[in-house]
């Protein structure tokens, strides 16, 4: 079996890369509510795009789902700037495992998000019977929290994830005075996702609506206001949402500690001169009396990047996945090779941490060029600049260098991948 995104109108072919998809969970959908403008975690852009350890908050979220609910449809409500940087967050997603559907427009108010996305799961398809309704700033959910909350959906109509509060709780005027305590005795905090037989829920968000009701503190709200008996799944997790700066260090803290597997690649290449006007050199077009010779477009620096990535990960060399036998790489843009070098170290949930070249060459000068090359190493790899060096040096006149004869390059990557065991966020 092999999932597909529907997609603009266009249905896409995407073989999983995870093996057979057991579609266990077809008749389950998840509806993520993105359309929040929240820009208190700084950043500027809406916290559900920002990134944490590289990757976007909703991409994160939605992969969990897809690890998890193999064959579940997936429905988001988005706000309506934010269809290209939502385009981004799910073209990110590593794991197609989900059937994704074009997003839909949020409204004024959650409730109406929510409604508006639940119109668009009924749409589906008629063999939904269970949808989630999640956060989507909530990437840690665990996958125990979320197929405990499918099964106890499926028994008994409404079920949601809770932990009883362990704090005493205190009610305060706005000047922070306290004014009584509430018992603590059978009082719980309760997060998302929130999960529900999707007539059910449908149907009492119709009549919410129609009903003018439109405070309601979540979706289990709007279900207990139709009638509906909700039941908690008790969980002790974290299943942090996050929402303040304080929130995201934190997040950034966490994932960083499951990369602590730090490699290192080095990586090596030649070119000679020949006759021509100028070259490519570190992804930056360079003029010059002379040219490079190469099978591709012999950009020596970018094809020692690439052997070092690839080396980090222990992923063979430039050669064994671009053989210069293959026509199909004659005259290929370098970046190319790169890309697709730092793709791998992804598909292995790592990123990496720092790039450093050395050009060697008597000619041309390469100062008046290294900030574009590091500009363009770092764009190529979704890198920070500061995470790109770029050094030249000379051989004194010595060996093939010296004599202006070719140019060399030298390249280090570092890179971090997930501690055994913690790639499964
Ligand atoms: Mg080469």
């Amino acid at each position: 079996m092999v999932s597909s995104i529907a997609w603009e109108g266009k249905r896409v072919s995407a073989g999983s890369g995870y093996g057979e998809i057991v579609e266990e969970y077809s008749d389950t959908a998840i509806l993520v509510v993105a359309a929040g403008r929240g820009l208190r975690a700084g950043g500027g852009l809406p916290k559900q795009y920002r990134r944490i350890a590289g990757r976007m908050v909703l991409t994160r979220t939605i992969e969990q789902f897809a690890n998890t609910l193999p064959g579940a449809s997936l429905v988001c409500v988005i706000h309506p700037d934010d269809e290209r940087i939502f385009q981004q967050a799910i073209q990110e997603v590593r794991n197609k495992a989900l059937q994704m559907y074009p997003p839909v427009n949020g409204g004024a108010s959650r409730q109406e998000s929510v409604l508006a996305g639940l119109d668009a799961v009924q749409a589906i398809s008629k063999i939904i019977n269970t949808v989630l309704i999640h956060d989507s700033v909530r990437c840690f959910t665990s996958k125990k929290l979320i197929m405990d909350l499918v099964a106890e959906a499926r028994l008994s109509g409404a079920a949601i994830p809770g932990y009883r509060i362990s704090d005493a709780m205190k009610y305060a005027s706005s000047d922070l005075l306290v004014s009584g305590s509430v018992p603590r005795e059978g009082l719980f905090a309760v997060q998302t996702p929130q999960a529900f037989d999707l007539g059910l829920i449908h149907d009492a968000h119709r009549r919410a609506r129609k009903a003018g009701v439109s405070e309601l503190p979540d979706d289990a709200g709007v279900a207990g206001w139709a009638g509906t008996q909700v039941r908690i799944v008790e969980s002790s997790e974290p299943n942090i949402k996050l929402t303040t700066l304080a929130d995201f260090e934190h997040a950034e803290t966490l994932l960083m500690n499951q990369l602590a597997d730090l490699r290192t690649g080095q990586g090596f290449d030649v070119h000679a001169f020949c006759d021509g006007d100028g070259f490519w050199l570190g992804g930056t077009w360079i003029p010059h009396s002379k040219s490079l010779s190469g099978h591709s477009d012999a950009d020596v620096a970018l094809h020692a990047l690439t052997d070092a990535v690839l080396g980090a990960i222990g992923a063979g060399d430039i050669g064994s996945h671009f053989p210069p036998s293959d026509p199909q790489w004659k005259d290929a843009s370098s970046d190319r090779f790169l890309v697709h070098a730092v793709s791998l170290v992804a598909a292995r949930g790592g990123q990496i941490s720092h790039l450093d070249l050395t050009i060697i060459a008597e000619e041309p000068k390469i100062g008046p060029h290294r900030q574009a090359m590091r500009d363009a190493i770092a764009t190529m790899c979704g890198l920070d600049k500061d995470r790109v060096s770029v050094k030249a040096t000379t051989t004194e006149q010595l060996g093939f260098t010296g004599r202006r004869e070719g140019i060399a390059a030298q390249a280090v990557a570092t890179v971090r991948l997930p501690l055994t065991g913690a790639g499964d966020e």
